[in-house]
């Protein structure tokens, strides 16, 4: 994209104004963050609508949550060849989001192995390549792989809980059921009590529900409770600590309570998203507009009785 150098101061000039009225701004994209020894947070872009990045380091390769946009996997493998001499072998797909996956053939290119539950295969065959193909008309990275659609995970996980342990480090790929999408998955470092959520617990209001189960979304983060956790790292915001899978487990039970209270009332869709206020506990979660969207979802999966996902666009 090409851009006049006015454009550009206007832009810093802009930035400037917001950095100095948001105050959760202890956000820094394009960084990379020691967690544990050798585990590494690669914060995501948004402007770029990147998602965050994982680099966990075994005895041999490295392994990468989540392949991210193309440019993103690119600039995480910039990173992973900056903290490390060692291969990805392993790249870990949360789930079947663009942000997410659409950049698995940049790994694939360099001989690392793109992995997934394997519902995430499965949701791409439902979702694809109509997704892809949108993506491409406006996203150039996108655009210039040249593809039909998306490349799925080459190697699916069909069981719940999948370990690679290489006696250096003990590294589990769990699915908890479907909270933000049908085959969420979690990585989970049990000696470090690191978790990489993806975007089943994020770090701000980043919730996307048009793929969701919001009413079984608290189970899976009860679930991911049970592990011992100190850090976790989630698929966009700054890292947290346990708080994240308790805050984002409660906003999503306000968030269905308040609109099965509304339901339960007759009330139209319209309604409940003029009116629904969540407390204030759960206010890191909650934007206007992006609130409106998870009203309406939640409406439609209490309305029809199955998981929002479930419904289609
Ligand atoms: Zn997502």
């Amino acid at each position: 994209m090409v851009r006049s150098p006015a454009f550009l101061l206007l832009a810093f000039a802009l930035l400037g104004s917001v950095a100095l009225c948001v105050s959760r701004s202890d956000a820094d994209p394009n960084t990379v963050k020691l967690i544990a020894p050798s585990v590494w947070f690669r914060e995501g872009d948004m402007e770029q609508g990147h998602c965050n990045n994982i680099i966990i380091e075994m005895k041999d390769y490295l392994i990468v949550v989540d392949a991210n946009y193309p440019s993103g996997a690119k600039a995480a493998m910039a990173d992973a060849k900056r903290v490390s001499t060692k291969p990805v072998k392993y790249v870990f797909d949360t789930h079947h989001h663009g942000d997410h996956l659409y950049g698995n053939p940049i790994w694939s290119a360099v001989g690392a192995t793109t992995i997934a539950f394997k519902q995430v295969g499965e949701e791409l065959k439902r979702f694809e390549p109509a997704r892809w193909q949108n993506a491409a008309k406006n996203r150039p990275d996108v655009a210039e792989l040249n593809r039909d659609g998306p490349e799925p995970p080459k190697q699916d996980i069909n069981e719940p809980v999948y370990v690679l342990n290489d006696g250096s480090r003990k590294v589990e790929f769990r699915h908890f059921g479907w909270a933000h999408t049908r085959g969420d998955g979690f990585v989970y470092l049990p000696k470090e009590q690191v978790l990489c959520s993806g975007d089943a617990a994020v770090n701000g209001p980043y919730n996307y529900t048009a793929d969701a189960n919001i009413g079984n979304w608290p189970a899976v983060l009860q679930a991911a409770e049970k592990l011992k956790v100190k850090y976790v790292l989630p698929g966009h915001g700054v890292p947290g600590g346990r708080e994240l899978l308790t805050g984002q487990a409660q906003f999503m039970s306000e968030l269905y309570k308040a609109v099965k209270a509304g339901v339960d009332q007759g009330k139209k869709v319209e309604e409940l998203q003029a009116s629904v206020k969540l407390p204030a506990s759960v206010g890191t979660w909650v934007k206007e507009n992006s609130l409106k969207n998870q009203v309406k979802d939640a409406f439609e999966e209490i309305k029809q009785g199955k998981p929002r996902g479930e419904l289609g666009q």
